[in-house]
């Protein structure tokens, strides 16, 4: 093994593909990302080359102007654009989660509408389960769309955690709507607002106060959402159809999982990188710290879970482009590569002494970044709760 997380088995487009993106992110983003991180600047320029590269339409079907990629190529575009800086992922990640919802999902006037401007980047998308008093529990959702005489709809109420809130175009919001169901999830619909990009009241109705102050995650647009008296079309719900938002989030949030665990991938493989090029060139005890075993122990440890971690989510990329249902498989990719990358970050940044905590040193940004992993798409509690209620059902005795 010359390389950490190689993939048997790709296409030689997929090869191409992977490899182009690596050497973008290697040119273009890891000699940025320090600068613009720490003054929290949007990358503009490296979303331009992107859109430029076709990644906003990697997996939009060539019909609707995409690459038609499956899963598994997207995930691993994402794996090394993560290992740049993994805001940059997080830029395409809920386009990807809303463009793949408006496929499975949407009504043909929907895909012949948006899809053709996603793939170009022209459209970007959101995506907007989360509010200020629930994450996990999303079936708790208080956002409502009451229905107006004419079959329209008027939305009332307050989103949270909109990851590229100001800067999409496009957002995909779970809201309760009234269908008399008994199961609240059953009452949920999900509707495509179409908005401007930018800040403040940006229709009648919509307000993006501003961009919350995060830990890490910076450059990219993390925000609120506010509807007060937002009228939406009956048009503008997904597949035309009221109370399906739940299932149609969760068959999102499911592809989601598997890109978090890319990105976590991407992000421990260069936590590694650095661990490994600074332990032979730091000195302690007349010898480079690779040399102490204790040092060097470390460095197999983080990468047989760079490794574990990579082979989990290529294996659950597979299954979902197999047809396969996924959703343990995604759990349980998501759960180990988030952990495992928080760990390799805290390793490496251990080796580093030091100067792990100091600014001028990546790890530094790679320990404010991994922790949103743990979290994202679902805490690593909800992923053991989706993965030993379908292996109880499944070893039921
Ligand atoms: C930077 C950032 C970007 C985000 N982007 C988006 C986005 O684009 N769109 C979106 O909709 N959301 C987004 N989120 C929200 C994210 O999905 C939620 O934060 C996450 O789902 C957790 O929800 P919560 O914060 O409400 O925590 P809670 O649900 O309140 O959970 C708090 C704690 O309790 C634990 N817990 C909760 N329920 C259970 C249970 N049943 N069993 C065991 N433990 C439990 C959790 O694991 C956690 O440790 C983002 C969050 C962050 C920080």
């Amino acid at each position: 093994m010359t390389r950490l997380a190689q993939t048997l088995g790709l296409t030689e487009f997929q090869t191409e593909i992977v490899s182009t993106v690596r050497r973008f992110v290697d040119k273009e983003i890891i000699p940025a990302a320090q600068e613009l991180e720490h003054s929290d600047t949007y990358p503009q320029a490296i979303v331009d080359q992107m859109k430029e590269m076709g990644l906003f339409g990697l997996m939009i079907p060539e019909e609707y102007g995409g690459l038609g990629e499956s899963l598994l190529t997207y995930a691993l575009c994402v794996e090394e654009l993560a290992r740049g800086w993994m805001s940059v992922s997080g830029v395409i990640n809920t386009h990807f989660i809303v463009a793949y919802m408006i496929r499975q999902h949407g009504t043909d006037d929907q895909k012949q509408k948006f899809l053709p401007r996603m793939a170009t980047g022209e459209t970007r998308g959101a995506f907007s389960m989360s509010e200020p008093e629930l994450g996990s529990d999303v079936a708790a959702i208080r956002t409502r769309a009451t229905k107006q005489a004419d079959g329209d709809y008027v939305i009332d109420g307050q989103k949270m955690w909109l990851t590229n809130g100001g800067s999409s175009t496009l957002v995909a919001a779970l809201v309760r709507t009234d269908e008399g169901a008994d199961k609240p999830h059953r009452n949920l619909t999900a509707f495509l607002v179409e908005k401007p990009t930018g800040f403040g009241e940006v229709v009648p109705g919509l307000v993006i106060p501003g961009k919350l102050d995060k830990l890490g995650y910076k450059g990219i647009d993390t925000t609120e959402l506010i509807f007060d008296g937002y009228h939406a079309n009956a048009d503008d719900v997904l597949g035309g159809v009221t109370g399906q938002g739940f299932f149609q989030m969760m068959d999102g949030v499911e592809v989601g999982r598997v890109n978090v665990s890319a990105r976590a991938c991407g992000v421990g493989i260069r936590a590694f990188e650095l661990a490994v090029r600074y332990a032979q060139q730091r000195q302690t005890f007349g010898k480079p710290i690779a040399e102490h075993q204790a040092v060097a122990f470390q460095l197999a440890e983080m990468a047989t879970k760079v490794e574990a971690a990579h082979l989990m989510m290529v294996n659950a990329a597979r299954l979902k482009d197999s047809g396969e249902r996924n959703d343990v498989a995604a759990g349980m990719a998501k759960y180990l590569a988030s952990e495992f990358c928080s760990e390799v970050t805290q390793q490496s940044f251990r080796i580093h002494g030091g100067y792990g905590y100091s600014k001028e040193y990546e790890i530094e940004r790679l320990m404010r970044d991994a922790p949103f992993l743990l979290i994202g798409e679902g805490t690593s509690e909800i992923q053991k709760n989706i993965i030993s209620k379908r292996l109880l059902a499944d070893y039921r005795i």
